[in-house]
């Protein structure tokens, strides 16, 4: 059945139109009373953003959301997960410290945060799902206690997943680093002729995978190897090589990986489903996800903000959006592709995003068909 997705553009003229107007529009819209009940402890799921990220979903906007919560007697928390790669999110006190930086702080944001899966990432339980590749999926404790939840997402590209919005967030978002580990299974390797030696794969890999040695065609050189039975798949040293000489047989995993990601967003809202509602925000459509300590021009001009009570809805519905709007000048894709063209596609061409939506329908997580209700 099609479920309702809401949108509004991001046009404003008037202090009714400012986005953060927008979003309390949006928010009544989703009747969150049905959703969220007096009482009720509410995560609200945000990416805070790497450090040196300055693409994330604004504290600003995610306030209204707080205070929407609030409003029906319910007590918000902001929330994400330590991540698998070294970086400044990888423990709770750091990733603390790196959202109050970007202003994910009580002043800033109108409720308190949360490392949901803890200071080491070991506060996590399992969760039965019964799925072609997992049985069981692991999950941060913070979202399995809460009693609802608010998913609010950022849509953008992903040098892996190809997009990430509300699956993503939910899939990886939800999940402790040992859960990450189990979707990241690709096995990267170094394009030898590429690799300049620089050894910054060396020192950002959480699990010592590469390694410089000595190049038998260049005395004196060296270049990178990756001990593939150490590699857990993070991608982080793919992400980073300034090379790009680090890759993986892309035919062969990034399905198995985007499947997989796909199963762990079911494990989030599993026993929960009705009491989730997604708002995501189209617009700063950067190519990389904002794990990435920086953030390049957007793909396309900014859209608009979503929101619904289907993450395969909501994710399809701001796909259709950025597919038939144009490149962005200046972007990476600018004269790759327009209007009705994948953008993701044509930034990350190896990359097999639809997957998400295809597999996360197939697996019930949700319905791609979806009507567009304007605000
Ligand atoms: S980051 Fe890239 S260029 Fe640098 S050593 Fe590693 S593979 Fe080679
Ligand atoms: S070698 Fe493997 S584990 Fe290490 S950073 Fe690269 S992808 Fe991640």
């Amino acid at each position: 059945m099609a479920s309702k997705v809401y949108f509004t553009d991001m046009r404003a003229r008037s202090p009714k139109d400012s986005g953060i107007a927008k979003v309390e529009r949006l928010i009544t819209a989703l009747e969150p009373e049905r959703a969220i009940r007096r009482g009720d402890l509410v995560a609200i799921k945000v990416h805070f953003g790497e450090l040196g990220n300055d693409a994330y979903v604004s504290p600003v906007m995610a306030r209204k959301a707080a205070d929407a919560i609030r409003a029906l007697g319910a007590r918000p928390f902001f929330t994400d997960t330590n991540t698998l790669y070294t970086g400044s999110r990888s423990n709770g006190p750091e990733h603390l410290e790196t959202a109050i930086a970007h202003g994910y702080d009580f002043a800033v944001c109108g409720a308190p945060l949360v490392i949901a899966d803890g200071i080491k990432s070991s506060d996590f339980r399992e969760v039965e799902i019964n799925q072609k590749w997992f049985s069981r999926a692991k999950i941060a404790s913070a979202f399995l206690d809460a009693d609802a939840m608010l998913v609010i997402s950022h849509f953008k590209g992903h040098e892996m997943a190809g997009f990430g919005g509300a699956i993503k967030n939910l899939a990886m978002g939800c999940a402790p680093a040992l859960g990450k580990r189990e979707q990241h299974s690709c096995r990267f390797f170094v394009k030898k002729a590429k690799c300049v030696g620089c050894g910054l794969c060396v020192e950002l890999c959480p699990v010592a995978a590469p390694a410089l040695t000595q190049r038998s065609d260049e005395a004196g050189k060296k270049s990178a190897v990756i001990d593939r039975a150490r590699c857990i798949g993070c991608g982080e040293c793919a992400l980073r090589c300034p090379t790009k000489a680090i890759t993986m047989d892309w035919k062969v995993e990034i399905a198995e990986f985007t499947e997989k990601m796909t199963e762990y967003a079911l494990a989030a809202i599993a026993g929960k489903k009705d009491r989730v509602l997604y708002l995501s925000f189209v617009r700063d459509v950067v190519p990389e996800c904002d794990c990435a300590p920086w953030a390049d021009a957007p793909l396309v001009p900014d859209i608009g903000i979503l929101a619904g009570t289907d993450p395969v809805a909501i994710d399809q519905a701001a796909y259709d959006l950025v597919t038939a709007s144009p490149a962005a000048p200046s972007s990476l894709i600018e004269g790759k592709a327009g209007p009705g063209d994948d953008k993701f596609l044509a930034a990350h061409p190896d990359t097999r995003g639809l997957i998400q939506l295809e597999y996360g329908e197939r697996i019930g997580l949700g319905s791609r068909a979806y009507e567009l209700v304007r605000l």
